[in-house]
């Protein structure tokens, strides 16, 4: 078996002869893994991403690419030889085992009522996009960002209309000059002001008013306005952030894209902004300890009121892999939104008394709550996903107990009591299967 000892990482780096990825490894991730010694990480098979996009009905795929994004896939780790194994946060978390030789998926495994019809479940799905992509930067992180400078070459294709657009780097600089004055930066207030108040479309902020058009240099604004067309900007993903970032890829300014990749995790509203908390880790390396602490600094507390109100899953993905406690207590206190305290409630709990979290908990004794009010399959429903997530984080006694409050408080509503019938009885089989598995 010596094959095996050889192809199963140690520290998180497999040897040479598992496939090179060794070779790939930014060096700033591993002078990071050094300085504040994280548990080690992975390196992962070079999946193709068509190949595993092939194993998948496209609603699945769909799904499995928000879960992905929002970086729902947990504690992957290379548990044997060709053997990756993570946990998956659905409704409860699920757990996948995956097998992969050579780069190619060979079997795969979920734990979810889906999974025992089919193989490929969106919850697979998840931890086999998550590993291309964890692979897929693992072997960029080497070459500087490109990715703004891609998507405004599509933009330019595109539009037809620009085909001969090629800037210098002083011409570069000018553009990052004019961009950076008019979002105020390096400091992030107006930016933040600007996210608070939900404006999707920062064009429309930064559109150049008499003055400032006059008092920019007149080269900045012309070589600004041969970049993007201020009608089409809303086709790049950030808009005139995006013109910005391709200027800091441009310009090799690592300071740069890295406060603009913390405004997109600050901004975040959309699942795939997700992807810029691993990208900002990469590119910060030693640094990353102080930008978490700035993103922190402006989504909490005092500045926490600039924080819009929407879900922010790049956000949410940093509280979870930062295990930021203090920070998702307060990312919950901003909003009473229901979910958010669902999907966050392990930390919410976290160091708590009894007595805070029986107040935590208070509203689902209450018959006017949120939770109860509306279509009753979907109240019923919601109800479910609560006492299932309270007995995976405080225990089944507490859920089974509220069980029984509820029951008591809506005798007459169908669904919810057909729910709770069934969450008392799939709990009392755990636990005597549990029973019987000693
Ligand atoms: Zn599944």
């Amino acid at each position: 078996m010596a094959g095996m000892t050889g192809d199963v990482p140690q520290q998180g780096i497999p040897e040479a002869g598992a496939g090179g990825y060794a070779e790939q490894i930014d060096k700033t991730e591993q002078a990071r893994q050094t300085e504040h010694e994280d548990p080690p990480r992975p390196t992962y098979p070079a999946l193709s991403r068509r190949d595993v996009e092939r194993l998948f009905e496209p609603q699945v795929l769909a799904r499995a690419r928000r879960y992905a994004h929002a970086g729902r896939v947990r504690d992957l780790a290379n548990i044997a030889e060709g053997l990756w194994h993570a946990r998956v946060e659905g409704s409860v978390p699920y757990s996948v085992d995956v097998r992969i030789l050579h780069s190619r998926v060979v079997s795969a495994g979920c734990s979810c009522p889906d999974g025992q019809r089919r193989t490929y479940c969106k919850h697979v799905g998840a931890v086999l996009l998550t590993m291309e992509e964890a692979a897929r930067i693992e072997q960029r992180t080497t070459a500087f960002p490109q990715e703004a400078s891609h998507e405004l070459w599509w933009y330019w294709h595109n539009s037809g209309h620009r085909p001969d657009v090629r800037l210098g780097e002083d011409e570069w600089r000018a553009v990052r000059m004019l961009l950076e004055r008019l979002y105020g930066l390096p400091d992030l207030a107006a930016y933040m002001r600007m996210n608070r108040d939900g404006r999707h479309s920062w064009q429309e902020s930064v559109s150049l008013s008499k003055e400032q058009k006059k008092r920019y240099k007149h080269r900045a604004r012309r070589r600004l306005m041969s970049v993007a067309d201020v009608e089409r900007l809303e086709d790049l993903p950030h808009g005139w952030l995006t013109v910005l970032e391709a200027a800091y890829e441009h310009l090799h300014d690592v300071e740069g894209l890295r406060l603009l990749y913390a405004m997109y995790i600050l901004g975040a509203r959309d699942d795939a902004d997700a992807r810029y908390v691993p990208r900002l880790r990469a590119l910060a390396g030693g640094h990353w300890a102080d930008d978490v602490a700035l993103i922190e600094h402006w989504a909490t507390y005092r500045h926490g009121a600039c924080m819009s109100r929407d879900d922010n899953p790049a956000f949410e993905r940093l509280l979870r892999e930062e295990h930021l406690v203090d920070a998702a207590k307060c990312y919950c206190m901003l909003h009473s939104g229901e979910e958010r305290r669902l999907r966050l409630l392990d930390m919410l709990v976290e160091g708590e008394s009894e007595d805070s979290i029986d107040r935590l908990l208070e509203f689902l004794r209450q018959p006017d709550s949120a939770v109860y009010l509306g279509d009753a399959e979907q109240s019923a429903w919601l109800v479910g996903a609560w006492l299932d997530r309270i007995s995976e984080v405080l225990g089944s006694a507490r859920a089974t107990d509220l069980a029984a409050w509820i029951a008591d408080m809506f005798p007459n509503r169908e669904f919810l009591q057909a729910r709770l019938r069934a969450y008392v009885k799939e709990t009392r089989d755990a636990a005597h299967e549990e029973a019987h598995d000693e």
